[in-house]
């Protein structure tokens, strides 16, 4: 008899493990929180390097279709000063394989295809070693068993607690992302400045970084050290002389345009008008799992994706929750093994390769966001091909 795995999120990990599992015949079920697929707005861009992403995409039957809908010209680097003066310069490069880009909301529906999601379906808890298995109970009071559970439900997992009680922390920085929608006819200045790719600017303590994505949109990042609450005082808790020692209604547009322009006051004026012309704002607040997060291994249960391995977002969890699906799918496809002595095997080989990403993700942040801007264009020179 095939084994009953339940798979917990549709994010990229669930649905790349799923896809996977598929190709092999091998019957799966994913539930997601979600109600439907576009019930949220997909997210922005991601690069998908050839050893990682692009190897699950493989894995998954799926890189000719993710090659004709990437973007290679999106592998493009502009960085800036303060003052809007170009310090580096990596140009495009469309033949190269390496990290094209692409939406998170295509790839999203390339991996979804054929796949069947139970939307509306979210977990609250995992029991583990129930005498059917894993019990998994969802919010709408139902509860059904499986012989593995895998945790892809991201970085506020509902499965995590039933192999590890550690829970993600606080960075110190914050993200604040707006978006800015048909640059190319709307805003040819800013198409100009950013590029074809992306585009960096580091200050002490803060940076601003724009990233097209398909059609024209950009996300743009305003990333900053703070405490978590900094919004409730922004001049207090962000060191400004500017008038707001009152709380800040995140959910008011112009007031978060307000604090960051003044937290970016003094920078060039075409820097400043990634935030002048962008939309709506979101609040991200940046947690991670320590580097070194690992369990001891519980029959049924494990993790995978941000779940397992939450890490400061330097362009690889995406990649490497895509590849820990791949492996984990093609694992328990492979069979006829112990499940049990298979997923084991899985999870000291995901710890491994994720124990070393975070290590270098962590040291990344650190540099991007520091009070010395030169480390930020020395990380840059250290990984960006020449
Ligand atoms: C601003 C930003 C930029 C980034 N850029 C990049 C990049 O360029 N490259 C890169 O590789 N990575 C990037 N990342 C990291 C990347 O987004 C994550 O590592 C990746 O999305 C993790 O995938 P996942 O499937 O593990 O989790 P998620 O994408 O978080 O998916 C989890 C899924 O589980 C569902 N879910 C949650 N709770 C429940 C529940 N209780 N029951 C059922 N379903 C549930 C969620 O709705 C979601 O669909 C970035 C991250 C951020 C914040």
């Amino acid at each position: 008899m095939r084994q009953r795995i339940a798979v917990i999120g549709a994010g990229l990990a669930g649905l790349t493990l799923a896809r996977v599992l598929h190709r092999h015949d091998h019957p799966v079920t994913v539930f997601e929180r979600d109600p439907a697929p576009d019930a949220r707005p997909p997210g922005g861009t991601l690069d998908l390097h050839d050893g990682l992403g692009q190897l699950a995409l493989g894995k998954a039957g799926l890189l000719a279709e993710f090659q004709a809908l990437s973007r290679p010209e999106g592998q493009a680097m502009r960085i800036l000063d303060v003052h809007g003066t170009v310090l580096r310069d990596w140009p495009p490069h469309p033949d190269d394989p390496a990290h094209p880009e692409i939406d998170r909301g295509q790839l999203r529906d390339l991996l979804l295809g054929p796949l069947d999601v139970q939307w509306g379906r979210g977990v609250t808890e995992v029991v583990p070693g129930t005498r059917d298995g894993a019990l998994v109970r969802f919010a709408d009071g139902r509860q059904e068993p499986f012989d593995l559970v895998v945790g892809a439900d991201g970085a506020w997992s509902r499965v995590r607690p039933a192999v590890s009680s550690t829970t993600p922390q606080y960075t110190g920085v914050t993200y604040v992302e707006t978006s800015i929608d048909d640059v190319d006819t709307r805003h040819p200045d800013l198409a100009r400045l950013i590029g074809d790719g992306s585009l960096a600017v580091y200050g002490a303590n803060r940076a601003l970084v724009a990233q097209r994505n398909s059609g024209g949109h950009v996300k743009v990042y305003a990333q900053f050290r703070a405490p978590l609450d900094w919004h409730t005082n922004p001049d207090r808790h962000l060191g400004l002389n500017a008038g707001m020692n009152t709380s800040l209604d995140l959910a008011d547009a112009e007031a978060v345009r307000s604090s960051l322009l003044a937290l970016f006051d003094g920078w060039a004026p075409s820097v400043l008008d990634l935030l002048r012309r962008g939309t709506t704002f979101a609040h991200r607040p940046l947690y991670v799992l320590p580097v070194s997060h690992t369990w001891a291994h519980v029959p049924g249960v494990t993790l995978v994706g941000d779940a397992a391995h939450l890490m400061p977002p330097l362009g690889v969890g995406a990649n490497l929750a895509m590849l820990d699906g791949a492996e984990l799918a093609e694992s328990i496809a492979a069979g006829p093994s112990d499940l049990d002595e298979t997923v084991r095997a899985f999870e000291e080989q995901m710890s491994a390769r994720a124990g070393n990403w975070a290590k270098f993700t962590t040291a990344g942040l650190e540099r991007l966001v520091s009070p010395d801007p030169a480390e930020a264009l020395a990380l840059f020179d250290e990984v960006q091909p020449s």
